[in-house]
């Protein structure tokens, strides 16, 4: 099968469709298109650098002691979910800093639900430490914004070098770091 639209291709992937360039998207690389598109490439080519330091300082690390009695990990092809026991999905990050790249991350899981195993869900952005918990629904608005961030990692992934290096805020705390700056 040949797909040229990356939804369309992502779909058939995640449906073990044959395609000819499967293509895949994790909840991570949904959230790096939103915090840094050169740090998205790096991800894409499983560049693996020690990662502590950045998803600690950036707030980004999953607590893994929070509702770990109300919820159960659940691995579906290229997304890896927490689920509560009410059946919403949870994405729990320490801090919440960097709001947009997590809603987007936690969108993503219920639109891949949706999308490939026709199974509707309502998400839960939960911060323990600041005993914060916002609601987040998988709305027609959000669908459209997932399906257009997926078509924005495809043409990122698709390049033959990173996207240049652009200062942000938390480029010290990047993983990435020394083949930016340096
Ligand atoms: S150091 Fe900054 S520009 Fe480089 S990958 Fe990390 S966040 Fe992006």
């Amino acid at each position: 099968m040949t797909a040229a639209d990356p939804v369309d291709r992502l779909l058939a992937t995640a449906r073990g469709e044959p395609v000819d360039e499967p293509f895949r998207v994790t909840g991570v690389m949904v959230q790096y298109y939103y915090v840094c598109e050169r740090e998205l490439w790096f991800e894409s080519r499983n560049l693996e650098i020690d990662r502590e330091n950045a998803t600690v300082v950036r707030g980004t690390r999953v607590d893994e002691t929070a509702y770990s009695d109300k919820r159960e990990n659940l691995n579906l092809g290229m997304i890896s979910l927490d689920l509560l026991d009410d059946g919403r999905v949870v994405e729990v990050k320490p801090s919440s800093t960097l709001t947009e790249p997590a809603e987007m991350q936690l969108s993503y899981y219920l639109w891949y639900l949706d999308r490939v195993a026709d199974i509707q869900r309502d998400g839960v952005l939960a911060h323990p430490r600041e005993r914060k918990r916002e609601p987040v629904v998988l709305t027609a608005e959000r669908k459209d914004k997932v399906e257009t961030a997926i078509g924005g990692i495809h043409e990122i992934v698709s390049q033959s070098s990173p996207p240049p290096a652009e200062e942000k805020p938390f480029c010290d705390s990047c993983a990435y770091h020394d083949f930016c700056w340096c």
